[in-house]
């Protein structure tokens, strides 16, 4: 290999060469090309004619999840060979945004006749390449607290077969491990055998082994993974632990969003998966916020991503029968929940987090609401009516209440002390009046009530469009009764870019919250979390700011 030291190219790179050589292409011997390492990129330029504008490269380090050094097969070649990664951002035909796809670049090192100096040439090569490859150099320095994931990294890597359209297994032996290979990330892959297995198994696991907990499924199996840390004995430690996700279901809301918070556009979900699949591989972890739930029946669990009652759990849980169709199950699922649009008896109360206290956002003029010390805070105090100025659950009136597991004594007592996790400060027993500093809702008919803390609800649902992993807020959407239904498919096409808010819908309410109290007080009905159905009956919610760790953009 020829090798000296070349002048930067104004044009491509102002930081200087660290590297040169010329080699060849490995697919087509005959193309020579001179390759320089700078800082930032690795630039190829061809020397072998080529048309004129195309002979010269410059691939960014940013898009390389990394690279190998290795010698032929044919033991007669004296050659070395190094192959480099990247997943450039590309427009492809007929798509409206960018996206990520693998483009390998391997060239042939054969400058010596010794194929271990060759080889040792190829690796030199390899190291400074992986030095500067896609791998965030510092944290955030708007003091985000992040922090890069330590190479060589373990991964846990647990897969859904189930999920989404049931190929999760698939999708993660045509684009994950080998993708992970290239990145020189290990990982352990862990093909769950029913539900429950996976929380079962983190609750028990030596966690010390592993610098990550990556789930490859929707997001129920995160839920999973989640509340089996929070149920530990060491959850203090145990939910430090690094968690990412890879999309594999039907519901990936939480993959939408860290793909979202990456700057990137929508895309399809085969492409989210490449995306989620790099940001793995670059490996920046951010703290997440997460929400402590209390059920009437005592229990406590913990959410990452929503809580819906009304119409979209409605929707979510119907939709189960369309999940061969994927993530346009809830779109499905939309169009036929709007043909039988119903109404949602129930009490609403939060606590506004501090920055929005009296300001609900866009669309929200309207509402009408009584402060529990009595203070009205709507703009036009004759539309308030007298209404109860505290509610508290009303357990024994409602049936499906009485679930397993409820003692007759204050059962949703405030977890502090008696179950792991951390202990919730807002959250008055949830047989007790709310504290004066609550907002209660006016309004008991409501169409939906959907509290978000991540971005998206679903992979084409950004309904909380300014909403980041750990900004501490609860995004609380209510829509009240009265909505037509062209209204309301209305605000749900909005919705699949984050227009929905900015719709100045008089039906619909965004407050960010802190902690909010939900009493259903229709017979029937379903309450999600995180897309799975939990018990149906009073509800409470409180934020526990940056409590997880999650690998994102
Ligand atoms: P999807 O988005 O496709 O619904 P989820 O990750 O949400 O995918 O998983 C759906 C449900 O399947 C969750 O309740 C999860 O706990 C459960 N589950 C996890 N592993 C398995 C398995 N091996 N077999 C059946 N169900 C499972
Ligand atoms: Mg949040």
């Amino acid at each position: 290999m020829d090798q000296r030291t070349a002048e930067p190219d104004r044009n491509y790179s102002i930081s200087p060469v660290s590297l040169y050589g010329e080699f060849t292409l490995t697919g087509n011997p005959k193309v020579r090309c001179a390759v320089s390492l700078t800082e930032r990129d690795l630039i190829v330029q061809r020397l072998t004619s080529a048309p004129a504008g195309r002979s010269k490269v410059a691939l960014s380090l940013k898009d390389c999840v990394g690279c190998r050094a290795y010698r032929a097969d044919d033991n007669a070649d004296p050659a070395a060979y190094l192959a480099v990664y990247f997943y450039p951002l590309t427009r492809r035909w007929m798509s409206p945004g960018r996206s990520r796809h693998r483009a390998e670049h391997s060239f042939r090192v054969a400058a010596l006749q010794d194929p271990r100096a060759n080889l040792e040439e190829a690796e030199k090569w390899a190291r400074a390449v992986r030095e500067r490859a896609a791998r965030p150099q510092s944290p955030r320095s708007d003091g985000g607290a992040l922090s890069v994931l330590s190479r060589p990294s373990r991964m846990m890597l647990l897969v859904n077969p189930q999920s989404g359209k049931g190929q999760a297994l698939t999708l993660y032996n045509n684009h994950i491990q080998p993708m992970l290979n290239e990145a020189g990330v290990t990982h352990t892959l862990v093909i769950t055998e029913r539900q429950n297995h996976a929380r079962e198994l983190v609750k028990e696991a030596d966690l010390s082994q592993w610098d990550a907990l990556v789930i490859m499924s929707g997001d129920g199996l995160l839920f999973e993974v989640i509340n089996g840390l929070l149920e530990r004995a060491d959850w203090e430690e145990a939910i430090r632990t690094p968690m990412g996700i890879l999309p594999g279901g039907s519901g990936n809301g939480l993959a939408a969003s860290v793909h979202h918070y990456s700057g990137a556009s929508l895309v399809s979900t085969e492409e989210l998966l490449v995306s989620c699949g790099f940001l793995l591989c670059q490996g920046l972890v951010a703290h997440m916020d997460l929400v402590s739930i209390h059920l009437c029946s005592g229990l406590r669990l913990f959410s990452f991503l929503s809580m819906a009652w009304g119409f979209v759990a409605d929707v979510d849980i119907e939709s189960e029968k369309y999940r061969h169709v994927g993530a346009a199950r809830f779109t499905v699922g939309t169009l036929v929940r709007l043909a039988s649009l119903r109404v949602y008896r129930g009490r609403l109360a939060y606590l506004p987090a501090p920055e929005d206290d009296h300001s609900e956002v866009e669309g929200s003029r309207n509402d009408v609401t009584l402060r529990c010390n009595g203070q009205a805070s709507s703009p036009d105090p004759s539309r308030d009516s007298p209404r109860p100025k505290t509610f508290h659950n009303s357990c024994h009136s409602n049936n499906s209440c009485k679930a397993r597991g409820r003692r007759e004594s204050a059962p949703c007592r405030s977890a502090s002390g008696a179950l792991a996790g951390p202990p919730d400060s807002l959250l008055p027993p949830l047989d007790q009046p709310l504290p004066g500093d609550w907002v209660v809702v006016q309004e008991e008919d409501f169409v939906l009530m959907l509290a978000m803390y991540q971005s998206h609800l679903a992979e084409d649902l950004l309904a909380a469009p300014d909403a980041t992993p750990d900004d501490g807020v609860i995004h609380l959407f209510y829509v009240r009764a009265g909505i037509s239904r062209a209204a309301l498919l209305k605000l749900f096409l909005a919705m699949e870019k984050g227009a929905h808010v900015g719709a100045n819908c008089r039906h619909m309410v965004h407050a960010k919250v802190r902690a909010l109290r939900l009493e259903p007080l229709s017979p029937k009905g379903v309450i999600t979390v995180d897309g799975e159905v939990v018990e149906y009956g009073p509800v409470q919610a409180e934020v526990h700011r940056g409590l997880g760790r999650l690998i994102t953009g």
